[in-house]
Order: structure tokens, then sequence, then C-alpha cells
């Protein structure tokens, strides 16, 4: 079963996105249509009323009666024809005023002198009318209103107020009449509070998606219809079918759960929304501040959802792509193609994201380049670049042997963002070689003062600088006096580029104190038989060979001949990406020195990396561990 990011926990929506949904809102709208017919049956019904006491109170020769009743004929006419022609604000008004209006012409009712038996009778149907007419927000106002008011005008002329009621009837009947329309009102209420759960659950079955506990695209329309400046990214699980295939149907749902925890981590974190539309594919919103880079939005949400999930005692690493856009119109369809067409970019070019733009492909690779670019340029001219320091750990002694330094730049995030492309960047734009310098000064630096032995990446063509070289020699010196060394991190591909100056440079840093490592050996153009043929202290293996060891016999023996090799020319092995305890002892039993990963630590800034054990890497002499 997958250990990290649970799929227990799937909280309820919130109310406000459930009700803010076109669709709960038709519900209600109609539900507002039925009111406005109920008010004009109403009002056609009361228009008859008065006619019919006209009639009592002429046979009764009451005639000081026919003028109160054709102004109650009059309004109640201009109700009608109101209630048909006004917009729906208007309708409410109206219903407020009739609602307000009922309690006093109760009381009036009761009070007045003369025959009144038919209102009084029509001003008992109040409980259903409130309960028909009074809007949602309403609703407890006026029913609070007004059952103060009839309880009020009822127990007055009951206990002795001089009434219609005591002329018209005896108490015990209006005690009866009020009995059934409570009885009435209250049935009425509770299969109106059933009905509105019902609506409120079928609602979260649409717009609340199950597997996933997030909302639905019925949702996300509105929610993006709803915002003003909208990131709206549209965001897809990369290796999702091929992890279907391999680990069949259970995984699948596994692999949503998890995407879903972490974006609902995300919605917290960068205060946003997060949906699940189709398949498995989310989406992810969230209201732009000023001056706030979309392409930072999209690393953030990025960098939250990556992280390795363990399924049947496999590490998986799933893989996120990202297609945003921003939009300022509400208009959520424009948005999800827009969205779509960015992912389809993304797939099309191998990148983790990409932005809509109207001038298609080329326009997008550009931007998020100059993005970086100008993270790129203002990090090396205002030196806020950063360098992150990594433990490579005794596998013997589980101690710190030394630290590999990397270097981190400054997003607009605020954040400290990793180097892979801004360093492709900086070799092609000319800010590579400051980049360097940055980074053997301060790993000099820390190296010399308490850091221990310090791992620093360097290019070949670093190496032809005099002034690098100048620093890192007399860096290697001072690090020795301390008990230290300097280790040149190379790439192994790196020597396929290697011309004979280069090489006598690397030699000459040799001799001068500095130990030499082959980065990532075993990816590119991997050529054993550079192990022979170049001054070579350490060797790290990457993490592909590593991983592809533990699955594979063949790749296995490989893997121990390959080590048994190093420790006959007298090079150190090191384990590359080491992410779990399996990992680890799967490594000291293949017979490397020393392992680098997560399981141990990701890279840490400098306040809070680990010095290293000074006694392990001695300059200029190597000791096994
Ligand atoms: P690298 O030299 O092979 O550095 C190791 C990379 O692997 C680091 O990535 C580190 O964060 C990552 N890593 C460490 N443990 C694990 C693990 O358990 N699992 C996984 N998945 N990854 C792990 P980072 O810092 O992003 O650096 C990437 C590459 O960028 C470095 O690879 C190095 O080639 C280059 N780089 C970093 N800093 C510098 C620098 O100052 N100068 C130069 N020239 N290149 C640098
Ligand atoms: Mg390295
Ligand atoms: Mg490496």
């Amino acid at each position: 079963m997958v250990r990290s990011g649970t799929a227990q926990s799937k909280p309820g929506l919130p109310r406000s996105l459930r009700e803010n949904t076109t669709w709960y809102e038709t519900i209600n709208n109609s539900s507002d249509i039925y009111r406005r017919r109920f008010l004009s049956a109403l009002l056609i019904a009361g228009l008859f009323l008065p006619l019919f006491v006209a009639v009592l109170s002429w046979q009764s020769g009451e005639s000081w009666n026919y003028l109160p009743l054709l102004a109650v004929e009059i309004t109640l006419a201009a109700g009608l024809v109101a209630s048909r022609l006004l917009p729906q604000r208007g309708v409410n008004i109206l219903i407020g005023i009739l609602l307000a209006a009922y309690p006093p012409a109760y009381a009036w009712g009761a009070f007045a002198p003369g025959n009144h038996q038919t209102y009084i009778f029509v001003l008992l149907c109040m409980p259903p009318i409130f309960d028909n007419l009074a809007p949602q927000r309403w609703y407890w106002h006026w029913c609070a209103y007004a059952v103060s008011v009839v309880a009020a005008v009822s127990f007055s002329s009951m206990f002795g107020a001089q009434s219609a009621w005591v002329t018209d009837f005896s108490p015990r009947i209006v005690l009866m009449l009020h009995g059934i329309f409570i009885v009435l009102w209250a049935l009425r209420f509770v299969t109106r509070l059933q009905l509105r759960n019902y609506i409120a659950e079928l609602a979260d079955n649409i717009v609340r998606d199950k597997a996933t506990g997030l909302p639905t695209i019925v949702a996300f329309r509105d929610a993006v219809q709803r915002e003003k400046k909208t990131f709206v990214g549209l965001i897809s699980v990369g290796n999702f079918r091929e992890l279907s295939a391999l680990f069949g149907y259970s995984i699948s749902i596994e692999i949503l759960s998890i995407a879903a925890s972490r974006l609902q981590k995300m919605q917290e974190h960068l205060n946003g929304k997060a949906f699940r539309l189709r398949g498995h594919d989310f989406g992810f919103i969230r209201e732009m501040a000023v001056g706030e880079s979309a392409l930072d939005v999209a690393h953030s949400v990025q960098s939250g959802l990556t992280g390795p999930i363990v399924f049947q005692d496999k590490t998986i690493e799933l893989s996120y792509r990202i297609g945003y856009t921003v939009i300022a119109d509400g208009d959520a369809e424009k948005a999800l193609d827009e969205a779509e067409e960015a992912l389809d970019m993304a797939e099309e070019n191998g990148l983790d994201c990409a932005a809509y733009s109207i001038f298609g492909k080329k326009a997008t690779e550009a931007e998020i380049h100059i993005a970086d670019l100008m993270t790129l340029s203002r990090n090396v001219s205002n030196k806020t670049m950063s360098v992150f320091y990594q433990p490579i750990v005794s596998l013997s002694s589980g101690k710190t042997a030394w630290n590999e330094a990397l270097v981190r730049f400054l997003g607009s995030g605020e954040s400290y963002e990793e180097p892979t492309r801004f360093m492709e960047l900086a070799s092609t734009t000319g800010h590579w070689a400051a980049i360097e310098d940055f980074m053997f000064e301060r790993a000099i630096a820390w190296a010399c003062a308490e850091g221990g032995s310090v791992s620093v990446n360097i290019a070949l063509k670093d190496l032809d600088r005099e002034a690098i070289r100048k620093t890192i020699e007399a860096g290697a010196r001072a690090a020795r006096e301390k008990g230290s060394a300097i280790i040149l991190e190379i790439l192994e591909g790196d020597f396929g580029s290697a011309s004979a100056s280069r090489l006598q440079a690397l030699k000459g840093l040799r001799d001068s104190g500095c130990l030499i490592a082959f980065d990532d050996f075993g990816t590119g153009y991997s050529n054993y038989s550079r192990l022979l043929t170049m001054p070579v202290d350490i060797v790290k293996f990457d993490r592909s060979m590593i991983k592809g060891a533990r699955g594979t016999r063949a790749e296995a023996t490989l893997l121990q001949g390959l080590i048994r090799f190093c420790y006959d020319i007298g090079a150190l092995t090191v384990a590359e990406g080491i992410e779990t305890k399996e990992l680890a002892d799967f490594a000291t039993d293949v017979g490397f020195d020393f392992g680098q990963g997560y399981f141990w630590s990701k890279p840490v800034p400098e306040f809070s990396a680990v010095s290293a054990e000074r006694t392990m890497l001695i300059a200029g002499k190597m000791a096994r561990p």
C-alpha cells in the first residue's frame, strides 16, 4: 500500500463552493419562479375576498365598509400587476412589503369592529404564506416577527381585549384553528428542510468528485467566472499511463488520491483552489496579486506536487505537467482551452510547464526562458544566489564524509530554486563564470571555517580561466591546512570534450591538493576506460545505475564489477540518489563506500548543514571509511 500522501482525508466541499455554482443557482432561481406564481395566485384570490365581504356588508347594511374595501381592491390589483411585471429584485421588495403588512392586517382584522370572519380566516393562513413567500435569507426574521404579532393579538383578545374574535368565535375555536395551522406549518417546514438537504446532497454529488474529494469541473467553471485576474493551471500526471500499465488499476486510484491530497495541501499553502477536471487531469486556480509572476505560481504548484511515493514496496516518482494561462475576463471555457493548449505544448516539448501564448509554441518557450533569464541575471548581478550543502555519508560509520555544494537561485517568490535549467541558460548567456566563481569562493570559505571537506561542481571549460585555477589552488592549500579537502566534481560526460591543456590544468589542480570526482557516472556517453586514463579519486555512480541494479541481476553484476574495479584503482565510490533505507542497505551490500541522497538529507542552506568529519577525508590522503 501507499505510505506517503494518504488518500483518506476527503473533507466535504465548503458550502460557498457548492452554492456558488450555476447549477445550484438554477435550482434556487426556479424556486423563485414558483414563489412569484404563488404570489400572483394569492393576490388573485385576495381580489375576490373583498368583493365577497362587500356583498355581505351590503346585505347587512354596513355601508361604511365600502371605502376600505375599495382601497384594498386597488392595492391588491396594483400588487398583481406589479408581481407580473417587476424584475426579481422588485418582486422581492413587494413580497417584503406584503409579509411585513400581514401581521398588522391580522391585528386590524382581530380588533376592528364589525363582522370580519372571512378576513380572519385568510389571515389565519399566514403561516403557509410566510413559508412559501419568505426569501431564504429572511425566512427566520419574518417568522419571528409574524409569530410574535399573531401570538400577542391572539392572547390579548382571548384574555379579555374587545375584538372580533370575541364576537365571532369562541376562544376554543380560535385555539383550535391556530393549532391546526401550526401543525400544518410544522409539516411544511420539515418537508422544506428535507428538500433543502436533498438538493444540497445532490449538488454535492455533482460538484464533488468521489474518488478524490476535490470539486469537479462544474465548480471549476463557476469559480473561474467569479475571479478577476486569475492563474488557471491544468495539471496532468505525466507518467500515469505507464504506471497504470505497470501496476494495474489499483495504482491509478492511488495516484489520483495522492495528487489530490497534495493539491489540497497546496490550496492552503498557495491560497488557491484545486479541482479534479477529468480523467487524470486536475485544475488549479489562484487570484494573481499585482506584479506576481504566473511562472512562479506554476513552479510552486509543481514543487508542491512532486515527491516520491512508495507503492508495493517500490519507490515511484510521479511526474506532473502544468499548462497554464492567466485570464482577466472570467471566461472559463476559454481559460480551459488555453490551459489545455499550453499543456499540449509542454508535452510536445518535454517541458514540465508551459504558458499559453497567442504566439504559439516558440513564444511559450521564449516566455519561460525570458522569465528564467531575468531571474538568473538578477541573481548574478545582485549576488543573491546561495550555496546549499548535501552530505555524502560513510555507509560503514554513518558519518558525514564531506558535503557537496549546490547552487540555488533566488526566485521571485522568495524561495530558492533548483539550478539545472538556470545552469543550462547560464552557459549560453555568459553568466556561467560568475556563478562558478561565487560557488568556489563560498565553498572554500566554508571548508576553511568549519565545514570540513567540500565538493564543488565544475565544468572542464572553467579550467581555461586562470583566475579560477588560482582561486582553487589557493583554496585547496588553505583547506588542507585545516585538514579538509576541496573536491572537484566533473560530469563524466564532460570528459568527451577534454582537450590536452584542460587535462593538464586538472592534473595541476590535483597536484595542489584537490581531489577529482567523476559525477553522474554511468549516464550519457559512458566510457569506462576513462577510469584508467583520467586522474580520478572518487567515482559518483548515478542514481539510475543503482535503481537499475536493484531491478535486474545483470545490472547488479555489472555494478559490482565496476565497484570492484574502482577499488582496485584506488578510487572511492559514492552511490547517488539514495532515497530510502532499502536503497541505502542495497548500496552498502554491493560495496559502495559512501552514499548521497534524500534518505540522509536534501541539500540544505549553510546554517543548517552538518559539518563533515575531518578525519575521514584528509587532503591528499584518501582513507576508506
Ligand atoms: P549533481 O552534481 O549530480 O548533484 C546532485 C543532484 O541530485 C542535486 O540536484 C541534488 O539535489 C539531487 N539529489 C540528491 N539526492 C537525491 C535523491 O535522493 N533523489 C533525487 N531525485 N535527487 C537527489 P540539484 O541541486 O538540482 O543539481 C542538479 C545538477 O546541477 C547537479 O547535479 C550539478 O550537475 C548541477 N549543479 C548544481 N550546482 C552547480 C554548480 O555550482 N556548478 C555547476 N557547474 N553545476 C552545478
Ligand atoms: Mg555533483
Ligand atoms: Mg551527481
